[in-house]
């Protein structure tokens, strides 16, 4: 540890299948965090490997024999990770760890600290995200054996969208179907929280406003908000749902589903792969999930799956603009939102109708307002960071802002 390094650290954990992703802390004063590290432990289970970049950016080294023979799954990457902390940043101590939950059910509209009672409701909630919160869940029982002591914070991806007027949340399927927790949920919460706590400051007169968040990463989505509350998400019971994604295929006619169980004979397994990792961009395109691949490609397929991103996703703006009764602005963030100058000029121009004139100079410089003076609906590019929006919210939760300024 250099002198730099403070005692007192904050570890962020997002934890996948087959990934963990970390970042670490420090308290710098009422409700400001500062990032020492952030990275991933990929391949876990089959070829591990990890990447840390310290705060400037630059690679921080990792001994990559230990990792690819120790980390055999969730549990081993988490001690790897754990050991490697205490190595790099020697003396550091981590005070509590707040852990990204993609489940909170219908009830929790703000994180919690983790208590057996805690842990035994969240693990109920598997069935509604299996593909992800059995994972999340795993990392707190690591940490709880690794670090036995240490106050956990789950946040969920869901808080943010409680509170939505009862039309938004429910599936209009039989009551009794019902009982078990079938809703629209919505997800990105943390994303479109972080959003909302910086709107204020960067963009003051919209942000009590009629505003649209396009979170647009691998999994896209959009979430309409009032005066800085969720009042819609294109995401529902499941990340399924909206827009057109990397490998999901967004919004679908159930009847396809049906189709693929009675006409072709899939398995639930089949059909589960084809809606989470085979569809969206990858299934379009049959050449990438990746929008950069795409935008780079000749390929008429290409073309067709950037054409369907837009055309769902100028689709969908319109359904929130009428949910919303008007609009007033747009942000843009995530990998595609915040580096592809392109997309957000095509679903910005294919919003025109709306009142939206684009800056295509702003656009191309990647500015954060990135709309023309005088356009009715403003638009914005904001850079998301749900790893400090969970660093805040543990910190506060657990009494720790300013306790390291
Ligand atoms: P996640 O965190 O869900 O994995 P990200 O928010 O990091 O997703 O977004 C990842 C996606 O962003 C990539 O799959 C890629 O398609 C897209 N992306 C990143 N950089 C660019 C870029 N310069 N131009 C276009 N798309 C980009």
């Amino acid at each position: 540890m250099d002198s730099s390094t403070p005692a007192d650290v904050v570890l962020v954990l997002n934890a996948g299948s087959s990934s963990l992703k970390f970042a670490m802390y420090a308290s710098a004063g009422a409700l400001a965090w500062r990032a020492l590290a952030r990275g991933q432990i990929e391949g876990i289970g089959t070829t591990p490997r990890m990447i840390v970049k310290a705060a400037d950016g630059s690679l921080l080294t990792v001994p990559a024999l230990a990792l690819a023979s120790s980390v055999v799954d969730g549990r081993a990457a988490l001690a790897f990770l754990v050991e490697w902390l205490n190595e790099a940043f020697a003396g550091a101590r981590i005070v509590g760890v707040g852990h990204r939950v993609v489940h909170g059910g219908p009830s929790h509209s703000s994180p919690v600290v983790v208590t057996p009672a805690i842990l035994d409701e969240l693990r109920k909630l598997e069935p509604l995200a299996p593909l992800h919160q059995p994972y999340n869940l795993g990392a707190i029982d690591a940490v709880a054996q690794r670090l036995p002591g240490v106050p956990q914070v789950a946040c969920f991806d869901t808080s943010f969208h409680r509170g939505q007027p009862a039309v938004a949340e429910l599936v209009p399927l039989p009551a009794e179907l019902r009982k078990g927790g079938l809703q629209r949920y919505g997800f990105h919460g943390l994303s479109y929280e972080y959003i909302a706590s910086v709107l204020p400051d960067i963009a003051p007169a919209i942000a009590s406003g009629r505003v649209i968040i396009a979170h647009l990463g691998s999994g896209a989505s959009l979430c309409a908000l009032r005066d800085g509350r969720s009042v819609d998400s294109s995401l529902g019971f499941t990340a399924l749902d909206g827009l057109c994604m990397g490998t999901r295929p967004g919004a679908l006619d159930p009847g396809v589903v049906l189709y693929l169980f009675q006409g072709l004979g899939m398995s639930a397994q089949e059909v589960e792969t084809v809606l989470y990792k085979r569809s969206g961009l990858l299934g379009i395109s049959g050449i990438s999930n990746d929008m950069r691949d795409l935008l780079a490609s000749d390929a008429a397929s290409a073309r067709l799956a950037i054409d369907y991103f837009v055309y769902r996703a100028a689709r969908e703006i319109g359904a929130m603009a009428a949910v919303l009764g008007g609009l007033d602005a747009i942000v843009f963030t995530a990998g595609i939102g915040e580096h592809s100058a392109e997309v957000r000029q095509r679903i910005c121009e294919a919003s025109a109708w709306l009142g939206l004139q684009l800056d295509r100079a702003a656009n191309d410089a990647h500015a954060t307002c990135i709309s023309a003076p005088g356009s009715k609906v403003s638009a914005w590019m904001i850079p998301t960071n749900e790893e400090l929006m969970i660093a805040r919210h543990t910190g506060r939760l657990l009494g720790l802002v300013g306790a390291n300024p």
